[in-house]
């Protein structure tokens, strides 16, 4: 089907870019370089073009429009460019002295053409810090932003082509109809960002090549709140967490679990908190976002419906605006309860003690992140080891992804596959065992017939292992 108007001529990119894979071009660490500095470059000198689409699609302010999505791509390569010669370095695996003289080495091989598919929440960063993944692993790739961030699709479609090299690179914007179409085509590696249902799409597609794939998926993130725990910094941190991009965050705190004897207090820190951030009126603060669309605000006003809101809860549908809320006496079985949030809403659940934590943790599928207020390590260590999820933070949200070489990624329901840093490098690799074995020494114990020698044949084949 390559180039007929049922793969919108994705059979010829696909069959291009796997052409100069082929011809060994991307392999050079001096192209890979090359590669992850003009993205670096891209972020520098069209940064505004990146901050304006990112308030347009978004409202997101420029401080963290650049921690999250300019400036964090811009340091991701640099730093991807500062150790690539050390993570390409093949690892040297001893060898058993029955095989002597020999050595054995893994090598990290890229793997040929990637699919990047971006969510639309940091759009920026969802394509392009897998991109600096595949080029540090001499891969080439096509990236396909989401088109429910369309300022920042259109921005990347327009610039990657002026940095990066054409030959190896390039950009499909479009919606459900182009991602089937790209789904069809052979991939050596597919790197998905979004949803577990449309992950499950996804991951059929993948199957009947047997392509690798990294799912990068979201999920219900517990948060908790020990009577122990710091309830002030508690508070500010699991509302930045929260309500930064209006809660449009697949790390973001989903919903708290706090220790009965400190939800009254720890409530009261919490409203503080939003109200000394974004004022009386969050409406007209330059710092708090909007929701990316009308289906995802008619959705999330929705979630209200018979809550009781503890604050907030007021929109506007025009501006696409919800107030940071924040929900009181849920119910588990209740609506906001079901899926993840994704938007400015909070629902806070009281519990008596850790095994309450615990079964309710384990009642859900696997989170992508899991958060620990208490200052009783105890807490926190029985905490880690009952539950599972991709990340996890103690005294802290959300922002476990911007260390660099912590792995990011879900575990379960929340995805499979880490990146960021050497993960990322990992991920987009395959690491191929080799053994390099000398001619000298042919020892005859290891071959037929084995009646003969059977005494030695047993010891050195012993050895071998
Ligand atoms: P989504 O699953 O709706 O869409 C993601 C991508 O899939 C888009 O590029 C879209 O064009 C494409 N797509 C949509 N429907 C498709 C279909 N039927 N067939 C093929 N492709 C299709 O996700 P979203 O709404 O863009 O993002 C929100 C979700 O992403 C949340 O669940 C969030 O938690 C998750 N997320 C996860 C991470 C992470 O790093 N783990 C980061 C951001 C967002």
């Amino acid at each position: 089907m390559a180039g007929t108007p049922a793969d919108h001529g994705f059979g010829a990119i696909v069959a291009r870019h796997r052409g100069y894979f082929e011809s060994g071009k991307t392999r050079p660490v001096e192209w890979r370089e090359a590669q992850l500095t003009a993205i670096e470059t891209m972020m520098t000198e069209r940064s505004d073009d990146f901050f304006a689409a990112l308030w347009s699609d978004l409202r997101r302010n420029r401080v963290d429009a650049d921690a999250t999505d300019v400036r964090f791509v811009a340091d991701e390569a640099a730093h991807a460019r500062r150790h690539l010669k050390r993570w390409l370095h093949p690892e040297a695996i001893s060898t058993p002295l029955a095989l002597a003289p020999a050595r054995a080495e893994v090598r990290f091989d890229p793997l040929g053409v990637g699919l990047i598919i971006g969510a639309w929440n940091y759009p920026v960063m969802l394509t392009l810090s897998p991109l600096v993944a595949a080029i540090s692993a001499g891969n080439a790739a096509v990236i396909k932003p989401s088109e429910v961030a369309p300022a920042c699709a259109e921005v990347i479609a327009r610039h990657l082509p002026e940095y990066l090299d054409p030959e190896a690179f390039s950009v499909v914007t479009g919606g459900v109809p182009e991602t089937t179409a790209l789904l069809d085509q052979r991939w050596d590696h597919i790197f998905f960002t979004g949803g577990p249902a449309i992950g499950r799409v996804v991951m059929t597609a993948a199957a009947r090549h047997l392509t690798p794939v990294v799912l990068e998926l979201g999920g219900k993130n517990p948060t908790i709140v020990h009577s122990s725990a710091n309830l002030s910094v508690a508070a500010r941190r699991i509302a930045q967490g929260r309500w930064q991009n209006a809660g449009q965050t697949c790390t973001a705190p989903d919903y708290i679990l706090v220790f009965k004897d400190v939800a009254g207090p720890f409530l009261a820190e919490l409203k503080a908190a939003v109200q000394s951030f974004y004022g009386d009126d969050p409406r007209h603060s330059p710092d708090y976002g909007r929701i990316v669309n009308h289906r995802h605000f008619d959705r999330l006003v929705g979630l209200l419906d018979g809550a009781e809101v503890y604050h907030g809860g007021q929109h506007d549908r025009d501006d696409r605006y919800i107030a940071p809320t924040i929900l009181v006496n849920v119910a588990a079985d209740s609506p906001v309860m079901q899926e993840e949030i994704f938007g400015p809403i909070l629902p806070v659940l009281d519990v008596d003690c850790i095994e309450d934590v615990i079964t309710t943790i384990r009642s859900r599928p696997k989170p992508l992140g899991l958060y620990i207020f208490a200052e009783d390590r105890d807490v926190a260590a029985r905490l880690l080891d009952a539950t599972e999820s991709g990340d996890a933070a103690v005294n802290d949200c959300t922002i476990q992804p911007l260390i660099r070489e912590l792995p990011f990624g879900g575990v379960g329901e929340s995805g499979m596959g880490k990146y960021h840093g050497e993960w990322g490098f990992r991920a987009y690799t395959n690491a191929r065992g080799v053994l390099y074995h000398s001619t000298i020494l042919d020892l005859g114990v290891r071959y037929p017939p084995y009646s003969e020698h059977e005494r030695l044949r047993g010891f050195v084949m012993r050895t071998m292992m």
